[in-house]
């Protein structure tokens, strides 16, 4: 078998061809996943550009370069993660705490079994719980009675209250 000295420099060429067909191509696939990849962790395209450019430019050393510096969250995790904040939010501000003594307190409790503060008044007509603040049953439409009037009707929860009636005939007396 014979040296051939035209062969090898082939052999040498083909290998350097492919290998430089070999890195562009990873060059390109690096690019555009970076492209990708930024695409999906920025809003900001300055951003974007910047980081594509970074690995355009540098190439491997780009890539590392980009790795440390990206966005750790990708924006959809990061709209998972502000969605359950707000679910998380939203259960501590369900779970309802006794005025009073700042213990657990289910919806349907009319008074705190801790510490025995009010917690929710029944309605004189239909019976169901009502905020204490309400004025009206939401269920039945009845108007609250005043703290001291309890078990007033209808007639009587919708007449005006005497004492603003005394004042005005206070007022026309002088
Ligand atoms: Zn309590
Ligand atoms: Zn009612």
């Amino acid at each position: 078998m014979s040296f051939d000295p035209t062969s090898l420099s082939n052999l040498v060429l083909m290998l350097t061809a492919w290998g430089g067909a070999f890195l562009a191509a990873l060059w390109l696939s690096l690019v555009i996943w970076t492209y990708r990849d930024i695409r999906n962790r920025a809003r900001d395209p300055l951003a974007r550009i910047l980081a594509t450019l970074v690995v355009a430019v540098l190439f491997l050393p780009g890539i590392v370069i980009y790795l440390i510096l990206r966005p750790p969250r990708t924006l959809d995790e990061e709209y998972q993660q502000t969605l359950e904040e707000e679910a998380l939010l939203q259960s501590i501000e369900e779970s309802n705490l006794c005025p009073g003594c700042g213990r657990k307190i289910r919806e349907t409790w009319m008074v705190c079994p801790s510490c025995n503060t009010r917690l929710k008044k029944p309605c004189h007509q239909c019976g169901k719980l009502m905020e204490l603040a309400w004025n009206i049953c939401p269920f039945c439409g009845t108007p609250a009675p005043g703290m001291r009037k309890e078990g007033l009707t209808l007639d009587e929860a919708l007449k005006p209250i005497p004492a603003i009636e005394n004042e005005n005939t206070e007022e026309s007396a002088f």
